[in-house]
């Protein structure tokens, strides 16, 4: 077979994460929680279902819940998209990541990532017939060079992809990145697709920047959200994107024919729960308490932890333990010390090893004790 994707394996989550099952390990690696959601949200959907409401959704999403977004949006960020024309509900950010990327990019355009970039982003692009142009971030505070992406920019640049809170790196978007985003789209037909997964999760009293909050960006962005990250739902795959009319159109366009539509109890039930905006609000600091109590007890341990700034994970150069590259060193902590971890060099195109792997702290309070007291040991 001639392969669309011949230097694509099997994505790194997978991976790691089976592993860690075959291991037994403490599996801090696939970002996802191990507590549950609140009771609740189970009784909406089995209330919904009970209801009746089985069949098919509307295209872009139940009523109900595409006013709960837009409701959302407006009071977090200020911009009140309309529910009719400029918000869809998706089977979570990836399919929407996906579908923005395959019903706007031609084949020869150019899209700007940043590097290291979430792994789904370049396979959507390179599948769509685009060219993926990477912007580098660097260790420790991996921040953009708008600089070189100035000079990255060219007529052929179609798209940039960014995402604030980042993962894998952790690290929040400032008010100023997005002037300079801003500045450098200016006039030109740029589509922004802002991965926004994780902006709920912002610590130290860091505000997220979403291109929805900004008026100029938000006339050329997709802004994509997963209530997975927000409500402990991974699994549930549900996710939503705002986007201006003009770009919701031809967004629908795909979307109609790649998922058409998305579970509707699961959907009636995400539209009740939003009504209690604590829920979201709540969020930064339920996380910011974990990241704390993760670095507390991995203090004197022999990882070096690298800042997070959001989202719920946390990068750690192991320099002082292993000079493995990290893939390698990231099979030997599931299988010898019983932790799994990524390997921060599967989220670069060439494989950029520089010593750093990614945990993930959406765990209890006694997940995350006994894999520090694993990682404790490590001399
Ligand atoms: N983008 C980023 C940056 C993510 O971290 C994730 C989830 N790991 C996704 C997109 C995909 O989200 P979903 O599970 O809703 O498809
Ligand atoms: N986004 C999650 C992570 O970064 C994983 C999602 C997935 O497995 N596709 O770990």
């Amino acid at each position: 077979i001639e392969s669309r994707l011949p230097t694509v394996g099997t994505t790194i989550f997978t991976v790691m994460s089976r592993l860690a099952q075959e291991c037994g390990a403490i599996n801090l690696s696939q970002g996802f929680p191990d507590f549950n959601a609140e009771d609740v949200l189970f009784e909406r959907v089995a209330h919904w279902m009970r209801a009746g409401f089985n069949q098919y959704a509307p295209l872009a999403g139940c009523l109900p819940l595409r006013e709960a977004i837009v409701r959302k949006v407006e009071g977090l960020y200020g911009t009140r998209y309309d529910v009719e024309h400029e918000v869809t509900v998706t089977a979570g950010a990836t399919q929407a990541l996906f579908t923005a990327v395959s019903a706007l990019v031609h084949a020869g355009d150019e899209v700007i990532v940043f590097e290291p970039v979430y792994d789904s982003y370049g396979p959507a692009i390179e599948l769509a017939g685009g060219t993926v142009i990477r912007m580098q971030l660097r260790a420790p505070d991996y921040r953009p060079d708008w600089v070189s992406v100035a000079a990255a920019i060219g007529p052929r640049t179609r798209m940039i992809m960014i995402n604030s809170p980042h993962n894998p790196t952790a690290t929040v978007w400032s008010a100023d990145d997005l002037a300079q985003l801003a500045a450098l789209t200016r006039n030109t037909g740029i589509v922004v697709v802002s991965d926004e997964v994780y902006e709920h999760i912002v610590f130290d009293g860091a505000v997220h920047q979403s291109c929805a909050a900004h008026p100029e960006l938000a006339a050329r962005s997709i802004v994509v959200s997963s209530f997975g990250k927000t409500y402990h739902i991974t699994g549930w795959k549900v996710g939503y994107v705002v986007a201006p009319r003009e770009l919701m159109a031809e967004f629908r366009k795909v979307h109609q024919f790649n998922v058409f539509t998305v579970n509707t109890p699961v959907q009636l039930a995400l539209a009740d729960y939003m009504a209690d905006a604590g829920r979201h609000l709540q969020l930064s600091a339920f996380y910011q308490a974990k990241r704390d109590y993760f670095r507390a007890g991995l203090s004197g341990a022999r990882f070096e932890l690298l800042p997070s700034g959001g989202t719920y994970f946390q990068l750690a150069r192991y320099g002082a333990i292993s000079d493995q590259p990290d893939g390698v060193f990231c099979d030997w902590l599931t299988r010898e010390a019983g932790v799994a971890a990524i390997p921060v060099s599967a989220f670069f195109a060439d494989g950029r090893d520089e010593g750093v792997i990614r945990f993930c702290f959406a765990k209890n309070e006694s997940t995350l004790a006994a894999a520090c007291e694993r990682l404790q040991k490590l001399r």
